[in-house]
């Protein structure tokens, strides 16, 4: 979306709220011709709807109440299975990353579900947060234990009722999604980084490619491989001028520029059209990033790091965000990214949730994607593959004309292998 259309729409929600309502935060230097009242609004509506409960429990009119939660294991692979006191089941597949997480799974997570009615899963979310004290796990840490039960539980809420996972926490706004292929190298010198680009993308029907541009996070200049300078702003015409007008391009400098040479390639992007620069600057310095967005008319994505409602309330408030993309492991499920979700799409802006999570990630990803209603035209993939075997009888996941079609079947809407589950062991302390 451009910057007109932005300001236009952030303008309009504001003339249609009551003025004079009593200041809700006053932390924020004005800029020239900025209103408290008018951001004291947005910060209204944005509240409202972080108050507002994402799971559908008009679904369910008797109470579901969760019996068992248990993690298993095999090799990579990391499942959870819940089960509630009538028999019904879920499964989840869970990130990679609990190979490091599982004791915070077990000890500070797990205890916090059993007994609890999953119809009240927004408030059993909210809650599981103060429990023990784990928001000081903040991040990754706690988001993915949280988000493989919360998914598990989807899924078993999904079988109760015949619904996907994506009409568990909304409408179905997007039955197939829109995918780009997510390339890296930027370690790489310019003519491999291309020549492993090309060779990436042909492997995929799509028409969309995002490209890694600087090279790895502010801090960690002194510590890697750099690369050639310059290389970036060869790269950028170089890309288009291979895919012509017909792709879509995005770029990612993961954090790694300060805000001049954001805004310095962010210009380069714009004459080649790009569709938007995501973490220009420092995920969590919100300030940078906005004087970044301030400083360019492509639309500033943000947010796969973030793990806090409040750094996407800010950005969105003080318009130094487009697009929004929480990944739905890390921050916690797809009841929160759902959230901030809705706090985007009420001021015009959109979401592009990042995916991670080898197992079966794009799978979550696709299904979150269908229940948004601000989906981007393109979507995050890898690549399709996977360690876990199933069956789907609803779509054939593949990516075709550019899209893959979300499974309809109820939760998660496949079957895993029975004898590939029958190898996992239960994960013990
Ligand atoms: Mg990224």
């Amino acid at each position: 979306m451009n910057r007109g259309r932005r300001n236009f729409i952030s303008k309009a929600m504001c003339g249609t709220l009551i003025a004079g309502a009593a200041p809700i935060y006053s932390g924020h230097e004005l800029m020239a011709g900025e209103n408290l009242v008018d951001l004291n609004h947005k910060y209204q509506i944005l509240d409202e709807i972080l108050a507002k409960p994402v799971f559908r429990r008009e679904l369910f009119p008797d109470p579901v109440i969760i019996e068992s939660i248990g993690l298993l294991k095999y090799g990579q692979s990391f499942l959870c299975l819940v089960r509630e006191k009538n028999g019904a089941t879920g499964i989840s597949v869970g990130h990679s990353d609990l190979k490091n997480l599982y004791p915070i799974f077990l000890n500070k997570v797990q205890p916090f579900f059993i007994g609890k009615d999953a119809r009240l899963l927004d408030d059993i979310i909210e809650r599981v947060y103060i429990y023990n004290l784990n928001f000081r796990h903040n991040g990754i840490s706690i988001g993915i234990p949280i988000a493989t039960i919360e998914f598990a539980i989807l899924d078993m809420m999904g079988k109760i009722s015949g619904k996907s996972l994506g009409n568990l926490i909304g409408d179905i706004h997007n039955p197939e999604v829109g995918v780009y292929i997510a390339t890296e190298f930027r370690e790489k010198p310019l003519d491999e980084h291309l020549a492993l680009i090309q060779e990436t993308v042909s492997q995929y029907d799509v028409d969309a490619l995002k490209i890694k541009v600087g090279y790895q996070h502010a801090w960690t200049k002194e510590l890697y491989y750099k690369g050639p300078e310059g290389k970036t702003e060869k790269l950028i015409p170089k890309v288009r001028e291979i895919y012509g007008s017909q792709m879509a391009l995005y770029a990612d400098a993961n954090g790694y520029y300060n805000v001049p040479d954001a805004i310095r390639v962010g210009k380069i992007l714009e004459e080649y059209k790009y569709e938007y620069f995501e973490e220009p600057v420092m995920f969590d310095h919100f300030e940078d990033i906005k004087s970044v967005a301030d400083g360019l008319k492509i639309p500033i994505a943000n947010g796969e790091q973030d793990y806090s409602f409040y750094n996407f309330r800010w950005l969105i408030a003080n318009d130094g965000i487009e697009i929004v993309q929480p990944d739905n492991f890390y921050f916690g499920g797809f009841i929160r990214s759902m959230k901030v979700a809705q706090m985007a799409h009420a001021f015009g802006k959109s979401c592009v949730p990042h995916m991670s999570g080898v197992g079966l990630g794009y799978l979550y990803d696709i299904h979150f994607v269908s229940a948004i209603p601000n989906a981007g035209e393109h979507h995050e993939t890898h690549g399709l593959k996977s360690i876990v075997p199933f069956e789907c009888t609803t779509s054939p996941l593949k990516i075709e004309n550019g899209k893959i079609k979300v499974p309809t079947g109820p939760g998660l809407g496949i079957t895993i292998d029975p004898d590939f589950i029958a190898k996992h062991q239960e994960v013990k302390l």
